[in-house]
């Protein structure tokens, strides 16, 4: 019966995570400036039997986490946040992930820091929270001996780990060339922007985001997929359906037309090339090719 507040634009992984320990997911509509959860509309959904709120860092941008810690401290409400897509990023300086209880990590190969297989991990200030996930881990048990409760198989594999080690030490650099070369595309995109022939991702005042995608949003989103498609320019729709419209979730009760700023996105969605090894030249072709696309 416990309910858990959170945004119908993200990955399964995050409702999973929801109704895996049996309670409900209850989604709220999302800002559609930086793709996250919308503060303003989550008192709403607060009900006695809400126990947490789990907003999403979606695409790397961190949500209103001010907005969100005043309503947990209000409703005596606990936070998790979803970090997988937000390695770095910082709201008001401080790294998400350290603003609730926990923050969760994805080392998938396509995340910012992405290993060679699956892994993850969980932060948390919280020593008994942390003694917890470290039995969780593996099996329940704090010795091998004694199983104090049920845990699972969660180790991160240590091949995997060597290689992240390697990798994190080039992180900040990576994360930094991938705002560069967001910047760089919403600069010349900017006078398509101003005709309202595309819209792009904007930051929050104190929202620092690590562009783990480039996502901009235009009216005939799979035109301009098939458009650079064929000029050889791959380009991805992410989230075509949103979580409150999946099949698997139609028990909840949030039928078409919940969440207009959501189910809007999601028909409009479209992730441009973006990674730290980018050249000028290659950023340029994708702006070339995609103006000619949205002037024609
Ligand atoms: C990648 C991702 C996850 C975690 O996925 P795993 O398959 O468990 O690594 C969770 N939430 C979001 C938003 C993601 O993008």
């Amino acid at each position: 019966g416990d309910e858990v507040i959170t945004t119908p634009v993200t990955f399964i992984a995050t409702t999973e995570a929801i109704t895996r320990v049996g309670a409900t997911p209850v989604f709220v509509d999302i800002d559609p400036d930086d793709y996250c959860m919308d503060v303003n509309q989550v008192e709403a959904r607060i009900t006695e039997r809400t126990k947490a709120i789990l907003p999403v860092h979606l695409f790397g941008h961190p949500a209103d986490m001010d907005g969100l810690r005043a309503l947990c401290n209000k409703h005596s409400l606990l936070m998790v946040e979803d970090c997988a897509q937000a390695i770095g990023a910082t709201w008001k300086g401080e790294p998400a992930g350290s603003l609730s209880e926990a923050g969760t990590f994805s080392f998938f190969p396509s995340k910012n820091l992405g290993g060679y297989g699956d892994g993850g991990m969980v932060v948390t200030s919280d020593e008994d929270l942390a003694d917890h996930l470290r039995f969780l881990r593996v099996h329940g048990s704090p010795d091998k001996t004694r199983y104090t409760m049920e845990g699972q198989n969660s180790r991160l594999d240590e091949l995997q780990a060597a290689m992240l080690r390697v990798k994190l030490a080039h992180l900040e650099t990576w994360n930094a060339l991938r705002r560069e070369h967001a910047l760089y595309y919403c600069r010349g995109f900017a006078y398509l922007a101003r005709e309202g022939r595309i819209e792009l991702p904007t930051e929050k005042p104190g929202a620092k985001s690590v562009y783990h995608l480039f996502i901009v949003r235009v009216d005939d989103r799979d035109g301009l997929h098939a458009h650079l498609n064929a000029r050889g320019i791959s380009s991805a729709v992410y989230y075509r359906i949103p979580m409150h419209l999946q099949p698997v979730y139609e028990t909840l009760g949030f039928p078409a037309g919940s969440f207009p700023q959501a189910e809007r996105v999601c028909s409009r969605f479209l992730a441009l090339p973006l990674y730290p090894e980018l050249t000028t030249e290659q950023l340029d072709r994708v702006l070339g090719a995609v103006s000619e696309f949205l002037s024609a």
